[in-house]
């Protein structure tokens, strides 16, 4: 199985990617909204209703299904 994102890895650092999406910096990441999940959104490779999955900003690495970064698209 592939790794999980870790939150110190220098894309995540980057991207602002928190496994919480709650502890995203506001302050740095305006455009996050409570709503905003990795598992909605349209970059998110993992099953609906997964708790993790594959995202192709990392190279395929989990991220958690109540992340957040700064690549988030809405799924339609
Ligand atoms: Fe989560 Fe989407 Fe960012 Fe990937 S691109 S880490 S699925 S918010």
């Amino acid at each position: 199985a592939a790794d999980p994102v870790a939150e110190s890895d220098p894309t995540a650092q980057a991207l602002g990617y928190k496994a919480d999406g709650s502890k995203v910096d506001k302050t740095k990441f305006a455009r996050y909204t409570p709503d905003q999940k990795c598992g909605n959104c349209a970059l998110y490779q993992g099953a609906a209703g997964s708790a993790s999955g594959p995202c192709p900003m990392f190279g395929g690495k989990l991220v958690s299904a109540n992340g957040w970064c700064n690549a988030y698209s809405k799924k339609a």
